[in-house]
């Protein structure tokens, strides 16, 4: 057993010290770097400055540029439906985008975001909360409404711009930010699919917590999410078919989910 145990607890221990070597240089091994490709370090997305949540301070990370040119699209649809006398997004709070410290084939890439706020003007104001860990503990009132519409609104901006991205209805990990990546979706816009847990997750929040459905939340396609969703649709103005289909649909849900949640325009009851 020791003749075993020994060379090999020996090589792991050596990978590790490797690692560690080149990842404290800021030196990707040839297997990362064919992995992420070329990052760039950015301040901000879409003029918005970026924070770490972990202390509030601002912070650059490393993003694949073309993921990069997909979170200043989605930061500006963003911008495009809140209110029209909103300042623009002035501070986007997260955790992050590029590392290699930990599994995630996203981040390992530069292609994954972990979005925690959004404050908007020079003030700042703060009109997007994704610490579900904290305010799932205050009282039910208007703040917490209005806290939960704008998360679910923010929520469709992402799934609008997006085909993965997780809440915290995923799993608790999710409880303090919104993961979102480009690993499917590239540089176009989402599609959605009805076999997509987290996707049917954010269509069933949307009906309940937007556009005030009784909708059941359970991750799982059916009918009442289907007629809950097309209740949706038909109250913002799309006089056919569902989000199953076309991809039209599916953005017009998201997009019009993103204005009723941050209280842009006005529909009838769905
Ligand atoms: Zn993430």
């Amino acid at each position: 057993m020791t003749d075993h145990t020994t060379p090999s607890r020996r090589l792991l221990l050596g990978g590790a010290l490797a690692t560690t070597a080149l990842g404290g240089l800021g030196l990707a091994t040839a297997g990362g770097a064919a992995a992420h490709g070329t990052l760039q370090t950015y301040s901000g997305i879409n003029g918005a400055r970026t924070h770490y949540e972990g202390t509030g301070s601002a912070a650059s990370w490393a993003y694949r540029p073309s993921f990069h040119d997909r979170l200043n699209s989605w930061l500006q649809f963003w911008n495009d439906n809140t209110p029209s006398g909103w300042a623009d997004a002035s501070e986007v709070w997260g955790y992050g985008a590029h590392t290699d410290h930990r599994t995630s084939e996203a981040h390992n890439n530069g292609r994954g975001f972990d979005l925690s706020r959004i404050y908007t003007g020079s003030g700042p104001t703060r009109r997007f909360y994704a610490r579900y860990d904290i305010w799932k503990d205050w009282a039910e009132d208007d703040s917490k409404r209005t806290t939960r519409r704008r998360y679910w609104a923010t929520s469709a901006a992402c799934h609008h711009h997006f085909r993965n991205v997780l809440t915290y209805l995923y799993n608790s990990a999710h409880w303090n930010h919104i993961h979102i990546d480009n690993l499917v979706s590239g540089s176009g816009n989402s599609t959605f699919s009805t076999s997509s847990e987290a996707q049917v997750m954010h269509v069933q929040a949307s009906c309940k917590f937007v556009w005030g459905l009784g909708t059941t939340i359970d991750g799982v396609w059916g009918s009442q999410t289907a007629s809950h969703s097309t209740r949706a649709l038909r109250a913002a103005g799309v006089s056919s078919g569902s989000i199953t289909t076309s991809q039209a649909k599916w953005l017009a849900f998201n997009r019009h989910t993103m204005r009723n949640g941050y209280d842009t325009q006005n529909y009838p009851a769905a």
